[in-house]
């Protein structure tokens, strides 16, 4: 009976090995797809800028002599715009590796959430240009352990989307608020929002709701660092859809450190 178990249990044993070698087999096969997507999609998001700055060089090179003044603008203006695409796809790109390797380290201090809205909207003002921006973050708000750099890299990609994703003239809203031991940060636009079955996948490194978003400058880098970011600082980020109007409201969530002094301090400190 003993020898006859053994050998049922050898027969078992075999079969999961077996299954366990068709799974690996196509877990390897669903990596080797999903690397040479991502290659391809790296490799667009690389030629699509580089092309539009070899195209504008190469005429301003050969004609610039012969061409209007505001031509010849127009011309070094795609050469700047594309290098700085360029530039700010390879930041991405860089940073989701860091996050991917584990080697971000956020580098923490207590910061007033406004202050950071502050400077990422200032840094954004070039992308926002186009948008009437409506902040509203009391100054009342606990400090939050944060890296400002990290987080001001997070308002700045959803104040990108936002402006990107919405009609010029349209406003973008930048609110705060405390809740429940948390601070919530949210940034809604008026744009055409996001459907209900891609809420969650937009977080996805990659993924690009519309077939028409890829000819907007755009990487699906974007919030998936953003996620990456915000989860590194012990907080949340998701995204819904206005109920109020047609629009996307991404809300990061923060929690409040148990030590921060509380908000009657900022009149001594400024
Ligand atoms: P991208 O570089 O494509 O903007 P993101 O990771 O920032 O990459 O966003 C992923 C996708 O989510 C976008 O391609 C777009 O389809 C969708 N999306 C992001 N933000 C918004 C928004 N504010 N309104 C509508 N769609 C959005």
């Amino acid at each position: 009976l003993l020898d006859a178990l053994a050998d049922q249990a050898a027969v078992a044993i075999e079969r999961v090995q077996l299954v366990a070698d068709v799974d690996r087999a196509k877990l390897a096969a669903e990596a080797d797809r999903l690397r040479s997507a991502l290659l391809t999609s790296i490799s667009h998001d690389l030629k699509t800028p580089l092309s539009a700055i070899m195209g504008a060089a190469g005429t301003l090179k050969e004609f610039a002599p012969d061409l209007p003044e505001q031509d010849r603008a127009e011309l070094l203006s795609t050469v700047i715009d594309e290098s700085e695409r360029l530039n700010r796809f390879i930041a991405n790109l860089l940073d989701m590796t860091k996050i991917e390797s584990g080697a971000m380290e956020p580098n923490y201090a207590l910061h007033y959430v406004g202050d950071v809205v502050g400077t990422a909207l200032n840094r954004a003002r070039k992308i926002t240009g186009e948008h009437k921006i409506e902040v509203d973050i009391p100054p009342d708000l606990p400090m939050l352990k944060l890296d400002p750099v990290l987080f001001e890299q997070v308002l700045f990609n959803l104040l990108d989307n936002a402006s990107k994703y919405s009609p010029p003239g349209s406003t973008v809203r930048v609110q705060g608020w405390a809740d429940n031991g948390s601070v919530m940060v949210q940034i809604m636009d008026e744009g055409p929002g996001i459907p209900a079955q891609d809420l969650e996948r937009v977080f996805d490194t990659f993924y690009r709701v519309r077939k028409g978003d890829q000819v907007r400058a755009g990487t699906g880098l974007g919030l998936s660092i953003c996620r990456g970011f915000v989860e590194s600082m012990g907080g949340t980020i998701s995204a819904a859809n206005r109920t109020d109007r047609p629009g996307a409201a991404f809300t990061i969530t923060m929690p409040v450190p148990t030590e921060a002094p509380d908000i009657d301090n900022r009149g001594e400190e400024t």
